[in-house]
């Protein structure tokens, strides 16, 4: 990208596009477009058309969605997978027609199979069913890959996909009903701690495990693929390594500096049972991520006490 380009993050409130826009603005790329979705809502059409006649941006980084943890998406199907076909077919399309240079469509992991050998190649994709707890985001990810994929054939437009692994740090949201596991642990333990609360429920059994990435190494994996890759393939976001939520919730448990005990609500999903990334082929490509998990959760442990409470 050359630094004077007009580049649009869509979705920059958002935990990845929030990283991307301070990425990007520390990269010495001045020339960015955002719009919250009060000035554009992107599931409306004709006005995401009408943005993009008018603003013509060269490249876009397609980080809008409409995104929940476990439960919400099993209790607001019919959100996730409308909004989220919506907003990518709008946005994709919308670029098309005003010229977009290169866009990079944001997944998420949760589009492989539930039962894929682990760890998840990208060509894992399509190749069994989903987790049925998170199947209508993942449906509607699924086709927003495919349009990119169409687009590449169809039109010849540099429109690539990546699939980041479970992502956590600043600008998560830490709403207990609706967040991720890890923003949720670090409240839970936070206010365990500050009501000096004997016990902190985490749910289901602790056994799945799962791969965390910072966002900020998140972002930086995008703008390296946004200058380095042109594939019709995927390519996958991550760390490479994973561990279980008991162990997770342990190490939060310290960085927050919590001294009770932690019970597991096995009543609550577990989801899938592990979910770990190849990251061989990003690696081949020339990026790796850089921020240890131990870091990563006190620096959000910090950046929450300073603005998540
Ligand atoms: P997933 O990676 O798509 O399954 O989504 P989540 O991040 O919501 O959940 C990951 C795992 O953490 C699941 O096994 C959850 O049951 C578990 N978990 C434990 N405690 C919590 C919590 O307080 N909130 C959430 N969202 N998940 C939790």
């Amino acid at each position: 990208m050359n630094k004077n380009a007009k580049i649009y993050v869509a979705g920059h409130r958002g935990l990845v596009g929030s990283a991307l826009v301070r990425s990007l603005k520390q990269g010495g790329y001045s020339n960015l477009l955002t719009a919250t979705s009060k000035e554009l809502d992107l599931r409306d059409q004709a006005a995401v058309r009408a943005f993009f006649e008018r603003e013509r941006p060269d490249h876009v980084f397609l980080a809008a969605a409409k995104v929940g943890g476990i439960l919400a998406n099993n209790d607001f199907p019919a959100d996730f997978i409308y909004q989220n076909l919506m907003i990518e077919a709008n946005v994709i399309e919308s670029a098309r027609l005003a010229g977009v240079e290169k866009l990079l469509f944001l997944g998420s992991t949760c589009i492989y199979p539930k039962m894929a050998p682990q760890p998840l190649k990208e060509e894992y994709l399509l190749t069994a069913p989903l987790e049925p707890t998170n199947e209508w985001y993942a449906v509607a990810k699924i086709a927003g890959i495919k349009l990119c994929q169409a687009y590449q054939r169809q039109y010849g437009c540099k429109y690539i996909s990546a699939m980041p692994t479970n992502l956590y740090g600043p600008e998560d949201n830490f709403d207990l009903e609706s967040s991720h596991v890890m923003p949720a642990l670090i409240r839970k333990f936070h206010e365990a701690r500050v009501r000096g609360a004997p016990t902190v429920t985490v749910w289901g059994t602790g056994k799945p495990l799962r791969e965390f990435l910072h966002v900020d190494d998140c972002a930086a994996a995008c703008l390296f693929l946004m200058d380095h890759y042109e594939g019709e393939e995927i390519v996958n976001i991550g760390v490479g390594e994973d561990l279980s939520i008991a162990a997770l919730a342990g190490l939060v448990k310290q960085a927050v500096g919590f001294e009770g005990e932690i019970v597991f609500d096995t009543d609550k999903p577990d989801g899938t049972p592990r979910k770990l990334v190849d990251v061989s082929r990003i690696n081949g490509l020339g990026w790796q991520a850089r921020i240890p998990l131990e870091e990563g959760i006190a620096s959000t442990y910090r950046w929450f006490l300073a603005n998540g409470e």
